[in-house]
């Protein structure tokens, strides 16, 4: 059967702490580490939903400690481009079009923020699952070696990055025979009913579920020019469905 991990994205130290909290409680009862994506200068007004949290940084190592991941989820959050990138699920981008030294330089004050706070990362997160070829070259330049995107049944590396998959269509995922993906969250937006079909979720498919650890390490194959050809195609489908 396909495993599952969980990716929780936005967040930050005004983030909707209580939503967040009350996922997190989910996750302890059936014993799922996720990765989270904190954005390092938040500049989306969007996501503010709450004061700052005093000891975020704190709260932030006790996590990693305690097995859950950390992605960096883009730089500041503000969607600059129009553009859909390589992965074009969405045609906004706060890194898709830019030229590469403005990417760079974002990904590199991104990582010092980090920093600032004890956190370090190889993951990244963009904002929007929008990148280009540029970004995947700053990424590397900036020590970057994973990205959490992309269609595949398992962890796949292309140009230098290694890409840890995310959902194409939660039903088909849950009922595949093998390999693994992720489910991408957003509590902020979450209502108690969806909290709900979280808890039944884990419940009824508690041997699929596993901590992000599983997806990290597992080794990734090469991509081919044919499956990149394919992953683009059904991310603009996917667009075109959901839009
Ligand atoms: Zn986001």
């Amino acid at each position: 059967m396909r495993k599952i991990a969980i990716r929780i994205d936005d967040v930050t130290d005004d983030m909707d702490w209580e939503k967040f909290g009350r996922f997190e409680e989910i996750l302890n009862r059936y014993h799922i580490k996720p990765l989270i994506g904190v954005i390092p200068k938040n500049q989306d007004e969007t996501l503010c939903r709450n004061t700052k949290k005093e000891d975020y940084a704190d709260w932030l190592k006790d996590r990693q400690k305690n097995g859950w991941f950390i992605a960096m989820h883009g730089y500041d959050h503000r969607y600059v481009t129009k553009k859909g990138g390589m992965f074009p699920l969405n045609h906004f981008s706060e890194f898709a079009g830019l030229e590469y030294e403005e990417q760079l330089q974002k990904l590199k004050a991104g990582k010092e923020a980090l920093s600032d706070l004890g956190i370090s990362t190889d993951i990244f997160m963009a904002p929007a699952h929008s990148y280009d070829y540029n970004t995947l070259k700053a990424l590397g330049q900036c020590g970057f070696t994973h990205i959490t995107d992309g269609f595949g049944s398992r962890p796949y590396s292309f140009r230098g990055i290694v890409f840890l998959p995310i959902a194409k269509r939660r039903s088909a995922e849950l009922k595949a025979e093998s390999g693994i993906t992720t489910f991408v969250v957003h509590t902020a937006t979450m209502r108690e009913e969806d909290m709900i079909g979280y808890e039944q979720l884990f419940q009824e498919h508690k041997d699929q579920f596993v901590d992000y650890n599983m997806l990290y390490q597992m080794p990734a194959v090469k991509r081919s020019v044919w499956g990149r050809w394919m992953e683009y195609w059904m991310a603009v489908l996917k667009h075109r469905l959901l839009s």
